[in-house]
């Protein structure tokens, strides 16, 4: 018994250390959870549910909005009745083009003008571009009324963002924007989104990365895999993994990727993941797959309060917990009553 409190002790010590001082983490602060602000499942009556993606993302004492969803009005008052102060943003990041995670930025804008943007940095992009002006071909010989500029072009030609004086910064490549925080920048390679720019959030908490997702329309595992080059410990996906059409096969595989071969601890999906691919991670992530419908708070990592237990339930609020449980009893979508009814036998063993 001393040994195993001797070892309690020095475990307890060791995790203490590695809350205070990561290697290359952010550092910790007070508050730390994601909290969906737009999808189009959840049960919180105060909220709209419409299919998009957006997420207020607070981790090592920085505030990111994450998407701003696909109606500037349900978004309005879907951030209003969670009480999420838009002004003290630290910064937006939009994860790509579409405007199911764009739309209320008009709505962020007016509330918060100068607040910085992430937007992923494409050609001829709705989030603005510049290129030299030696891209094009000139012709000496023409007059100068048939020549751009007469001729004399500006050395860089800037085109302008579909939002005009937004503070934007666009991302090229994989980019550290804060320490621990990392944009991933990839392209999507699939048929209807091909050369699609998408941008990914990965946070480098004590408990490993926190990946925060929009569409993955470069693909999920694609995206994995780049976060666990900046540490392999992948802690928590949140966010749309894009198979939502996906036949069961590609759904299966992307599943054992994620458990077996990136060894995701958790999983809160959302938005474009779709219906089967929710069973199907509830299936394989059992208590660690975390229900992240509209309106849901998830705690983050050390934060996670200290009457919460690792490893032996979904690390969700009390509230959100019996929201989740009264939906399972009501519905059981994810199959896991099966599953609570096998672990009661298992201890009963
Ligand atoms: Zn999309
Ligand atoms: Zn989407």
């Amino acid at each position: 018994m001393k040994v195993l409190s001797t070892v309690v002790i020095v475990a307890s010590i060791a995790s203490l250390i590695a809350i205070a001082a990561p290697a290359g983490a952010a550092a910790p602060e007070s508050k730390s959870q994601i909290t969906i602000l737009y999808d189009a499942f959840g049960t919180n009556p105060s909220m709209t549910k419409d299919w998009g993606f957006s997420a207020l993302v607070e981790v090592a004492g920085k505030r990111v909005l994450f998407d701003t969803g696909n109606d500037a009005n349900i978004f309005a008052a879907n951030v209003n009745a969670k009480g999420v102060d838009l002004k003290t943003l630290d910064f937006v990041v939009l994860s790509h083009r579409h405007s199911d995670h764009m739309a209320g930025l008009n709505y962020v804008l007016s509330v918060n003008p100068t607040v910085k943007i992430y937007a992923p940095k494409e050609g001829f992009g709705i989030y603005g571009s510049s290129l030299p002006s030696s891209f094009y071909r000139k012709d000496e010989a023409l007059p100068p009324e048939m020549r751009y500029y007469g001729g004399t072009p500006p050395q860089v030609m800037k085109f302008g963002a579909a939002w005009g004086g937004a503070n934007f910064e666009l991302i090229d490549k994989t980019t550290e924007i804060a320490p621990g925080m990392t944009l991933i920048a990839l392209v999507s390679d699939a048929v209807g989104t091909k050369e699609l720019k998408e941008l990914s959030l990965a946070i480098n908490t004590p408990d490993g990365v926190v990946l925060v997702v929009g569409c993955s329309h470069p693909g999920i595992e694609k995206i994995v895999e780049a976060a666990a080059a900046i540490n392999p410990k992948i802690h928590l996906i949140a966010g749309g993994f894009h198979l939502v059409v996906a036949p069961d096969d590609v759904i299966a595989k992307a599943v054992v990727a994620l458990k077996d071969t990136f060894k995701v601890e958790s999983v809160a999906p959302g938005h474009c993941t779709g219906e089967p691919t929710f069973a199907a991670l509830k299936k394989a992530f059992g208590d660690r797959y975390l229900y992240a419908g509209l309106g849901t708070t998830l705690p983050l990592g050390s934060n996670a309060g200290s009457d919460m237990r690792r490893g032996e339930g979904p690390a969700l609020h009390k509230d959100d917990l019996a929201t989740y449980r009264r939906l399972a009893r009501r519905e059981d979508p994810f199959g896991i009553l099966p599953a609570q009814h096998l672990r009661t036998r298992a201890s009963q063993l």
